[in-house]
């Protein structure tokens, strides 16, 4: 039964299809109501290539690791004064404040990323911060749906926590959240904006595709998340591939202070190489948005795919270093760990 579900949640992440657009809509938006990416290509592996893979005996599977737990900085985070801070509670969840707002990304607290309670990828780094102890919350954003990246217990208990909270999701997602009764729901295109506080937020496009059932298969947006206000700037890229999308970012809304950017779930490359970047890609990625610092993320938290859970800030170091690049620009945090942003 564990194989089945571990595959079904598999299945629902790797079907595509590319079907011509309607007149007059953008181009993502197809004649049938599903997305695509910017190139116009998605992601096409069959059943049958993904089956294989999962029953590959001759597939090195990856061990799970002890990777150290921190506390975040809580005098930090619960300053009356605010600063400026971000706090990785692993995957591709982070926690930023930027003074005016408690922003969160993408969060997962729970055990699985899957439909089911008792199978599925299960997360072997606890989460850096328990739900009880996230600050009042302004911002909820979620890059796709797919389980990795949105827990439904996570953000119906923030959504009960936080009734002021507004929960920015993609094109065709908004419906989901109102079928677990969280209303306070926008969904945005690429590009559109939303501005709270004196923060702009935009929605932006990254590769990669969207499915939580069998027969949702695209049928909602998948993006990356750009904060701007007078002092800072960040952007989150979600879950992509690599694109010539990050390049478009930094000409169309400015270089960032900060960008979030996964490295992690990239093996086999025949397999993830659409979907996932590797640590090479996700520095080309840095140098496309033009980013004063990065923090890698999407790594060391659940087993998504066959590299080993410790290689992906191994291979990061290595990148920087071969493209001579300051190691301390592209960081990994610790799983919980906070720190104060001073630009
Ligand atoms: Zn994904
Ligand atoms: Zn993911």
């Amino acid at each position: 039964m564990g194989k089945v579900a571990f595959l079904t949640v598999f299945i629902l992440c790797t079907f595509g299809n590319t079907i011509s657009q309607e007149i007059n809509s953008p181009a993502h938006h197809l004649k049938d109501g599903t997305f695509t990416n910017t190139t116009g290509i998605s992601n096409n592996k069959s059943l049958k290539e993904i089956y294989n893979w999962m029953i590959d005996k001759s597939r090195e599977k990856p061990n799970a690791l002890d990777f150290n737990l921190v506390s975040p900085n809580f005098d930090l985070i619960n300053q009356a004064v605010k600063g400026k801070t971000i706090t990785w509670i692993g995957h591709a969840s982070f926690l930023y404040q930027n003074q005016e707002l408690n922003i969160l990304m993408d969060p997962h607290l729970t055990e699985r990323a899957s439909p089911l309670s008792f199978a599925g990828p299960k997360r072997y780094t606890p989460p850096g911060m328990k739900l009880g102890q996230l600050p009042k919350i302004d911002i909820v954003t979620i890059s796709h749906n797919h389980y990795d990246h949105l827990d439904i217990k996570t953000v119906q208990r923030i959504a009960k926590d936080n009734p002021g909270a507004v929960f920015l999701v993609p094109l065709g997602l908004k419906q989901w959240f109102l079928n677990q009764s969280i209303t306070n729901v926008i969904e945005l295109d690429w590009w559109e904006k939303y501005v709270l506080k004196g923060t702009t937020v935009t929605f932006t496009p990254v590769q990669h595709w969207s499915s939580r059932t069998l027969l949702d298969r695209n049928k909602s947006l998948w993006g990356g998340w750009h904060f701007k206000n007078s002092y800072h700037s960040l952007v989150h890229l979600g879950d992509t591939g690599y694109t010539n999308d990050f390049k478009e970012i930094n000409e169309k809304l400015g270089s960032v202070d900060l960008a979030l950017i996964p490295i992690g779930a990239y093996e086999p490359r025949w397999f993830m190489k659409f979907s996932h970047m590797n640590p090479t890609e996700a520095v080309q990625a840095f140098i496309d948005l033009g980013a004063k610092k990065a923090i890698g993320m999407h790594w060391g938290s659940f087993i998504l795919t066959d590299e080993p859970v410790d290689e992906p800030p191994r291979l990061l170091k290595e990148v920087m270093i071969n493209k001579f690049l300051k190691e301390d620009l592209f960081v990994t945090l610790k799983h919980g760990e906070t720190i104060a942003l001073t630009n």
